[in-house]
This record gives C-alpha cells, structure tokens and sequence, in this order.
C-alpha cells in the first residue's frame, strides 16, 4: 500500500484523512485506467479497492484486445494509458485477427499472463506519481446537498475528494448462480457491494439489472494435449503499446478441440438445471459472448463448436476453455466437460458460473460520463451497462481525464465519433443506452476507414499532449515518427509519374494518360510499397514501418476525402453545444415521449440529439431554432 505524505493515521486505527482531488472507487480496468489518467494530469488522486491483490484482476478470459476491441486498447494507449503497455508485458500470445481483411477492421489481440498482467498494473499504480492506492470497502458517500464530497469506508473512515468516480463493475448487489445454487458475490471469491448499493438507491436512478458467465477452470496437466491441434501465435506480433518494440514473456500455443453430440444431448438434457434457462436468472447477458447453454438453444442445428484452451499464465496449470461459459450445476459441467475430445480426465479446477448484477442506465450520464444530477459523481465500466476490460479501460479514462479537470477548474474533454472508438462508446451508451451488455465492434464506427488501431496515436496523441497527459517520452517518440511520416509523405509525393513510365517500372495502372505520385499510385489495390521501389529507389530509404503507415494511408485515400466531407459536416453540428440549464419542457411540438427522452439523456451537443431514437430532422430543426432563441436571451 502506497500512501501520499499527508495521509494521517489516527491512534484508533482509523484513518481520517486528507483531501484529494479526485477519488476512484474500484481498482479493476476502469477503476485503474481512471486512477492513471487523472494523476496524469496532476491532480491529487485516490484509488480505493477491496483488496491491493485486485488491481488488474482480469475476471474471466484472460486475453486483451480483438476486433473492434483493439481499437480501444491503441487509442487508450495513444493517450498514455496504461493497459496497451501492461499487455504487451504480459502477453503469451498475439494474433492479429482479420489480418487478411484491411487494416480498417483489423484487430489486435492477446493472450494474457494472467499474473503478469495484475503485477505489472500494480507496479504501474504504485509507483505513478500523484496517486495513492487505499484498501478498503466503499460503503457509503458524503454529500453535501446533492453533491458528492467523498466517501466513507467499512472501518468508518471518511476520505474527501473534489470528484469521485464509482467503477464497481459486477459488484452491485451481485449475484452468482450455479446451477440452482445462488449466493451474494462481486465475482468468484469476492464480496459483492450491498452497502453501496443500498446507498445508490437514495439517488433514484434507472437501474437494471444483466448478467454475464464465465466457463469452468481446467487443470492443464490433466488435459490430453498431443491429441489437439494447436494454435500458434503470429511470427510477427502486433504489439498494443506504440511505445513497445518486442515481446516481454515467452510465447505459447493454445490447444483447440469441439464440442460433438454426446457434449450436446448432456447440455439439452439438463438446460432446466441451468441457473440460466432454470428461471433463476432475470437479468439479460451478452449476446456476441453466450454461453454454451445458448450456443445449444440458439443454433440447434450445429452439432460442435470449437473451444480454445488457452494456458492462464506461464506457471500456472490452469486452462481457460474459451467458448463453453455455463451456468449449470458442477456435476453437469464435469459430465459435458468430459465428453469433449482430449478433456475426457480432466480435472475442474474451479466451476462456471453466471453473475447477475445491478447497472445504472447509461443515458443519464453526459459526455464525460459525469451524472449530471448528483454534483461530483462520475460512472465508469461495467456499471454503465458495458461487458469487456477494454470498453471498461477507455471508459475510466474518459472519467479520469474529466473529474481531474474539473476538479482542477480546467474545461472538459470531449470524445466525438468520428475521432475515436471511445467517442462511439460514450456517444452510443450515452444517447442510445443498452439494452444488452455492450460491447464493441468496428460496424459501430461509422468512419471506421480512418478510425483505425494503426493510427491512434496520429489521432490522440496530440490530445493527450495538450491536456498535458503525455509523458516526455511518448512526446518523444510520437514526435520521431510524425517527423520519419511527413518526411515519407514528401519524398513519395515529390515527383509524378505518365501511366507508361509506371508500365515500364512493372506496375500496372489505368493507361488513362494522367500522371500520378507514387502515393497515388499506391492506391491502386494491386500495388504495393515493394512494387514502387523500381520507379523510385529513393522510397527505400524510408524506414520499414514509415512504408507501412505510408501504404496503409494510400489504401484508403480515396475513400477518406469523401468521408471527411462527411466528418466535416457532423462536426459542425458537433460543434453546436446544448446549454446545460436549457428547458425542453416548453417547446411546444416536441412530442412528450421525446422530451423525456431529451431530459433523460441530457445531450451536450445538437449532434448528440439527433442521434436519439425517434428524433426526427423536424423536430432537431425546432430544438436548433429554440437553443439559438435561448442563446439570445442569455447572451
Ligand atoms: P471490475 O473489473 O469488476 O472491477 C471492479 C472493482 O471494484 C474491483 O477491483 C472491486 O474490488 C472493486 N469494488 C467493488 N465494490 C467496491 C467497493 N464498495 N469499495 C471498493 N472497491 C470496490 N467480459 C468480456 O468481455 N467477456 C466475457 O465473457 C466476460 N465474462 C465475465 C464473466 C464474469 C463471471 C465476470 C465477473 C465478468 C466477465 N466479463 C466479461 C466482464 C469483465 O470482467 C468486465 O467487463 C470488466 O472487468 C469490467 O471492468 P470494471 O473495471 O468495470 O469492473
């Protein structure tokens, strides 16, 4: 446990303690994330956890990253987060998924060390300056009025903050079902948080409640191996970090086996048994993650699916059998366990189970995840109706980022859709809710051909200079590598070529007699930066990856000027803001279904307002025309 200078110990034991600036209950991803980015910025933080062992606990796959997801981790770490570095040091294998698709949809992944990673997320907490790690349970909040000033621990110590940020993911009045046995718990081995949840009731907001599982823990030494096929990771990593050049940990495979019919008819046999499909569970899970359970209902037709074995961590024996998360009872789970190939002897180490658990809805957050009716409060991750360490991770900084400025007296920052994933996630949570765990995917991002993992850093890193959030040595090396990019982009654009010259260099494009840059030419989806090489030797003195970007860049060039007129236009209603005391109750010809959906979510922007189901360009016109009356009258 680390503690500022200031922290006073009473004779009691009790702490009663100094005033920071910016407190975060929870230590998991958003709860770290969150911590990090706002001692980045110089305020004064607290991060609060039940235990130091749960900083970084991954609650069940222990992998980082994949499609759409990777997005997220880049452009956490594009902002100097911590999670893209934390899985490059603990990561035992990484895959680029889609790596045949474009670079617009692809996405990085890893397999983590379980161990490592929830290490090296506490050294990394440990050791970050402005930011003191305080083990305790959060029970209940101090207010003055309506507004949050701090909180108050199981022990009745009392810890002051100008901001707080709740990150409790499952916790709230969690519940974990096997079978039909139910208990209290936050996750497998933790206490769930009533207290607070009591305590969170007294602010009246829309709660729900959704579930999620995990599957059952295997012991390695007892899984037939040399049976398997296994999966390799890539020969050349896709790393997350764009400060980390090479792997950390040694590197390993996974084992892949199926589920057949004997699996099949034991599940079907038992479904009733199952705490999910029993009636014990009300709360709605993940769809794109579902358990075996559902797999067997919902696509009867399948007579196997494929489950992954994926190694936990280095020393451990432990398994993750991707793919056949359940709820059903422990001796049905050993009975389908053990019809599967290569698992007949295996031993469980630990049994599935589904967690139900309260979220608060999201659209009564603003933008920068603040609740606009309790002063000082901010919602980050699983608690805002998310599923995911890394929608969570990005979730926590845009809170971390927003508490410190306020808390600082500086202006908020803002995250749009057509500059970053993040701003899809809070844009979509914040205006359309969920109805389902969300998680992310690249078909949510409307610009997704220039809201790629390979360009986080060209979009965010200069924000993350700006707010002052970027340490000297990711200036450092973002600056090197816009210098090698804008070097790269003059040499290749310095000369242009006739269609007949580039015939001649071996490349074949439209002979249809304009001349052409080599980036031009490198477009053409038949060309690539090798082909250009002949008709300019000097492109190859650039550096390998200036290449890459370079041919990546040119991929999309056609497509993203159009876009850009595209972006070009949202922003400018983007840019149009919704005055925080403006009243939708008077306008007369907004429907009322409309208006409380206007004061549920609150948006910040017209942009943000148009997205809201059932808005229509009628009635955004007469919300435009009465925000500008308004402006007058106050101006
Ligand atoms: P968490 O990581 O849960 O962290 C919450 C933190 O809050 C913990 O450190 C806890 O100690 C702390 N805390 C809680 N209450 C208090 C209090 N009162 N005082 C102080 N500290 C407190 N995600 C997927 O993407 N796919 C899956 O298949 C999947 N399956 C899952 C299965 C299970 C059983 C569980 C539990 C989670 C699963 N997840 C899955 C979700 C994933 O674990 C979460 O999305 C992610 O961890 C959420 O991060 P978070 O920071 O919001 O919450």
């Amino acid at each position: 446990m680390k503690f500022s200078p200031a922290f006073v110990w009473a004779s009691d034991g009790v702490f009663h303690v100094k005033h920071f600036d910016v407190l975060v209950i929870g230590g998991g991803h958003a709860g770290s994330e969150a911590a990090h980015a706002s001692a980045r910025l110089g305020a004064t933080t607290a991060l609060v956890t039940m235990t130091r062992d749960s900083i970084g606990v991954m609650s069940c796959n222990p992998a980082i990253g994949g499609l759409g997801k990777g997005h997220l981790v880049r452009e956490i770490d594009a902002l100097d987060g911590v999670m893209g570095r934390v899985s490059d040091l603990a990561g035992i294998q990484f895959r680029l998924l889609n790596r045949k698709k474009g670079p617009a949809v692809q996405g990085p992944r890893t397999q983590a060390d379980r161990k490592i990673y929830q290490q090296s997320m506490l050294a990394e907490t440990e050791n970050r300056e402005n930011l003191s790690i305080v083990i305790g349970e959060v029970v209940d909040f101090l207010m003055s009025g309506d507004t949050v000033i701090g909180v108050q621990l199981a022990d009745g110590s009392e810890i002051k903050a100008k901001r707080v940020i709740l990150t409790t993911g499952t916790f709230l009045r969690g519940v974990i079902h096997i079978g039909d046995v139910s208990y209290s718990g936050g996750r497998m081995g933790d206490k769930a948080s009533v207290k607070l949840a009591e305590r969170i009731d007294s602010f009246e907001l829309p709660l729900g409640r959704l579930k999620t599982g995990t599957p059952p823990r295997l012991d390695g030494r007892t899984i037939k191996w040399d049976l398997l096929e296994s999966q390799a990771g890539d020969d050349e990593p896709a790393l997350f970090s764009f400060l980390s050049n090479k792997v950390s940990a040694r590197q390993i495979s996974c084992g892949m086996t199926y589920t057949n019919e004997k699996t099949h008819d034991i599940i079907r046999e038992n479904l009733k048994k199952s705490a999910m499909y029993g009636g014990h569970i009300d709360g709605v899970g993940p769809r794109y993650c579902p358990s075996i359970e559902d797999k067997i209902v919902r696509f009867g037709e399948k007579d196997s699916h494929l489950v992954f074995l994926e190694p936990e961590g280095l020393d451990d024996h432990t398994v993750y059998p991707n793919g056949i998360s359940t709820s059903l009872p422990e001796s049905v789970q050993e009975d389908y366990v053990k019809s599967i190939y290569g698992l007949e002897d295996v031993k469980i180490l630990q049994p599935g189970y589904a967690i139900e658990y309260d979220y608060i809805d999201p659209r009564v957050l603003d933008d920068t995840l603040a609740l606009p009716t309790v002063g000082g409060l901010y919602l980050a991750g699983q608690i805002n109706g998310t599923t995911g360490y890394e929608e969570a991770a990005a979730q926590g900084m845009v809170a971390g980022f927003n508490a410190a400025l306020s808390a600082l007296g500086r202006d908020p920052v803002h995250f749009s859709r057509s500059e970053s994933y993040i701003g899809v996630m809070i844009d979509d949570l914040t205006t359309r809710g969920v109805t389902e765990p969300y998680r992310m995917f690249t078909s949510r991002a409307e610009f997704r051909l220039s809201l790629r993992a390979d360009n986080a850093d060209q979009r965010l890193t200069p924000l993350a200079k700006e707010l002052g959030a970027a340490s000297s040595e990711r200036i450092n090396v973002f600056d090197a590598k816009m210098e090698r990019l804008a070097k790269g982009y003059e040499t290749i654009q310095a000369k242009t070529f006739t269609p007949k010259e580039a015939q001649t260099a071996g490349i074949q494009v439209s002979q249809d007699g304009s001349r052409r840059t080599a980036y031009q030419i490198l477009a053409f989806p038949s060309v690539n930066f090798e082909n250009l090489l002949p008709l300019m030797p000097k492109l190859a003195e650039l550096d390998v990856e200036t290449q890459k970007q370079l041919e990546r860049e040119a991929t999309y060039a056609s497509f993203l000027s159009r876009q850009q007129r595209d972006i070009d236009r949202i922003a400018k209603d983007e840019a149009h803001k919704i005055p925080t005391m403006f009243d939708y109750q008077p306008i007369d010809g907004l429907s009322n279904e409309l208006k409380a959906k206007l004061l549920l979510v609150r948006p910040s922007t017209l942009a943000q307002a148009g997205r809201i189901d059932g808005m229509t360009p009628a009635a955004l016109a007469l919300l435009l025309a009465k925000i500008r009356q308004f402006e007058k009258k106050s101006a």
